[in-house]
């Protein structure tokens, strides 16, 4: 076993881990011991700090002797159980919620004289422990600093303290893997002295040379593995593309619009790659309502006069029909271009099927079933993902490889994120941005207006519906319970739909695809003039007509959401509006975000200001994302070590560094896994 395979070991070959204990943790996700090391003190007790019933703090996390007097155990459901305590001064209760009398009983003899801890409570005239930390029933033994673990039920704070301290006896010195020069950044500590230093109470703020080192582990670990597929993929050599200027002048001429400068540059960027021997693998990044589309669109066709056939893979159904149609709209006849969706029936879709075979189909428009086994393309040249920001590393490669190494993959994402986000989540792509929006299109004018305005909102509403426009009207999920989750949109759609004369329409998530599906049609065809819905409006699709959008509750809505929400109008010519409505009085930090709202329609600006007020893991769900989160590191305060960490790829690149002197380190922060799927 080579030392840093120590730490990969399963949890239960510590001694002391029983199946029993073993199970608790993986419960809590430690499966190995390395994971064991990012479960971390909270805080520490002071046990030489002691006080006396009669001294206590409300509100403080106190470590007391009592005696232990009476067991009040109450047969009734949702009661807690409580422990009648005290000492020469006074009396306390603990107050145990979802714990077993028999688990109470042995942390608790009647009679014994036992050292707790835990955040002073008052209640009913009687100081309060909920949940103590119970540290010992003996109360001579050392007075040490003792560590607060976030304990999972059913392991006690002395049998964690022992296991955690026997691993940190036997963490393994691991051969370092920085260049002296980086290292030296880090006042030269090594990776086990930094995390005794983590764990050491002393350290309790987490501040310091072995932190940052520890942090740039993280990071170099994503960028390393980053880096490795994007040069293995760079290695691939391809037949090039083979196309000039008439794809791209037949299209312009049937555009009422000029391209803006951003859309010719990612184009350009595209066409280079394309025209290139090795495999193009880039994310076109733009705001909503960028203009991606028109230039995925010429990209395409540069493929099809190239001999090559395109995938073109849209997030729904709804939005496939609309690249489908805003495709034989702009395409030649001679084109043949095909929409494949559940909706397709199975003898449209066999025959489709058939055709991609033989290549007489050109283009392919369809959801994520585009890429079934099943569906066999001739010669497959380009694949285009659009809304796909959720997509993983993995996912990625895999549709990569799926397109054979002739195959060039083009990623859009309408989600603005961070230059730390792009290189930890898309380092495995070159980018290209749209950055400004098409000249003509008007900033949305977005205000906020309590709920008890119900009256004036409603009086603008009607403005606007008598001037033929259409309205999105907002609700947001109730997060306490799935059933009613879609009831505040529900109450909503009934209470308007009795104000009105107006056609009011109802979307949610729980109705069943095709309903959906139906809902979006009528909206899009203007026989709905409001559409109630919970957040599931669908991305990329054009209204035109649709120009007000109203968000209830909106400061239940993250920034970048809220902005993301907002794009839904505005894609057009017309003046366009969104209105965040609020329960209350804001909050002073409510109120920071809705001025960053109605100040900028630039979604890069305030998916930063988002992320410094809500963290990164937050940022439109990346967390469900399957990108693993980091344990440590955090793009927004050290955004100098990803810097850092960015620079010093490009150094390991240059001078050709090999990958396996950071073997050990791939493997433990779990980026090998990755490595070894992809190998
Ligand atoms: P997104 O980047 O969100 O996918 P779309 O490609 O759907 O944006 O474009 C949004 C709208 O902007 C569409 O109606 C499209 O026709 C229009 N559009 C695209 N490029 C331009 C441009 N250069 N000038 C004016 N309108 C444009
Ligand atoms: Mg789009």
């Amino acid at each position: 076993m080579t030392s840093y395979e120590y730490l990969l070991s399963d949890i239960d070959t510590i001694k002391g881990i029983g199946n029993k204990t073993a199970k608790l943790f993986k419960k809590k996700n430690i499966n190995t011991i390395f994971d064991l090391l990012w479960s971390l003190p909270r805080d520490f007790i002071d046990r030489e700090n002691l006080v006396k019933i009669n001294e206590l703090q409300i509100g403080k996390i106190q470590t007391i002797v009592i005696d232990v007097k009476k067991y009040v155990f109450p047969r009734v459901r949702n009661l807690p159980n409580r422990v009648l305590c005290e000492d020469d001064t006074g009396k306390l209760e603990c107050v145990f919620f979802n714990s077993y009398e028999g688990y109470i009983k042995k942390i608790l003899p009647i009679n014994a004289k036992v050292t707790i801890s835990g955040k002073i409570g008052y209640y009913k005239k009687k100081y309060q422990i909920t949940n103590p930390t119970h540290i010992s029933s003996d109360n001579n033994s050392v007075k040490k600093i003792f560590t607060n673990y976030n304990l999972t039920d059913g392991l006690n704070e002395k049998k964690y303290y022992k296991i955690i301290n026997d691993v940190l006896e036997n963490i393994p010195d691991l051969k370092e893997w920085h260049r002296p020069e980086i290292l030296n950044k880090f006042n030269n500590i090594s990776w086990k002295d930094s995390i005794l230093e983590l764990h050491n109470p002393k350290n309790i703020k987490r501040k310091g040379f072995f932190l940052n080192r520890l942090i740039f582990d993280e990071i170099i670990s994503t960028f390393l593995i980053n880096s490795n597929i994007r040069n293995n993929i760079k290695k691939i050599k391809k037949r090039k593309k083979i196309f000039g200027l008439k794809p791209f002048n037949s299209i312009k001429k049937k555009i009422n619009y000029k391209l803006t400068n951003d859309q010719i540059n990612a184009l350009e960027e595209i066409n280079r790659d394309l025209k290139s021997d090795k495999k193009m693998f880039r994310l076109l990044q733009g705001d909503v309502g960028s203009g991606k589309t028109i230039v995925a669109l010429i990209a395409s066709l540069n493929v099809i006069k190239s001999s090559c056939q395109v995938g073109f893979m849209a997030p729904t159904e709804i939005l496939a029909k609309q690249h489908y149609e805003l495709a034989k709209k702009l395409f030649d006849k001679k084109i043949n271009v095909a929409l494949l969706t559940s909706k397709t029936d199975y003898k449209e879709r066999k025959k489709i099927l058939d055709n991609l075979n033989k290549n007489k189909i050109n283009m392919l428009i369809g959801t994520h079933s585009l890429f079934q086994d099943k569906i066999k393309f001739f010669n497959l040249g380009l694949i285009i993902i659009d809304e796909q920001h959720k997509f993983g590393v993995k996912q990625r490669k895999k549709l990569s490889d799926k397109g054979g190494d002739d195959c060039d993959i083009l990623v859009m994402s309408a989600t603005p994120i961070p230059r730390t986000m792009v290189m930890t989540i898309f380092g495995d792509m070159d980018t290209s941005v749209i950055k400004n929006k098409p000249k003509n299109r008007k900033e949305i004018k977005t205000y906020s207006k309590l709920d008890t305005k119900l009256d004036e909102i409603i009086s603008f509403v009607k403005k606007q519906i008598n001037n033929n426009n259409q309205i999105f009207w907002v609700c947001p999920l109730i997060e306490e319970s799935k059933k009613i989750d879609h009831q505040s949109a529900i109450q909503r759609y009934e209470s308007l739909k009795k104000k009105f004369n107006y056609k009011v329409g109802l979307l949610h998530g729980s109705m069943e695809k095709d309903k959906k599906n139906d809902i979006l049609l009528k909206f899009l065809n203007k026989e709905i003039d409001i559409l109630v819905s919970t957040t599931v409006i669908e991305v990329g699709i054009d209204f035109p007509d649709a120009n007000l959008i109203i968000i209830e509750n909106a400061n239940k809505f993250g920034l970048s959401q809220l902005h993301q929400l907002r794009g839904r109008v505005g894609r057009g010519y017309k003046d366009s509006y969104c209105i965040l409505m609020f329960k209350s009085s804001l909050s002073e930090n409510a109120r920071k975000r809705i001025n960053i709202l109605k100040n900028t329609n630039d979604g890069f600006k305030i998916s930063e200001e988002d992320m410094k007020l809500r963290g990164y893991g937050d940022l439109l769900g990346f967390k469900q994302s399957g990108i693993q989160s980091f344990r440590l590191a955090d793009p927004v305060i050290n955004e100098d070590l990803f810097l850092l960490a960015e620079k010093e790829i490009k150094k390991i690149e240059l001078e050709k560094i090999n990958i396996d002197k950071y073997l050990p380190l791939l493997k433990l922060y779990d980026r090998a896994d990755i490595l070894n799927d992809l190998a």
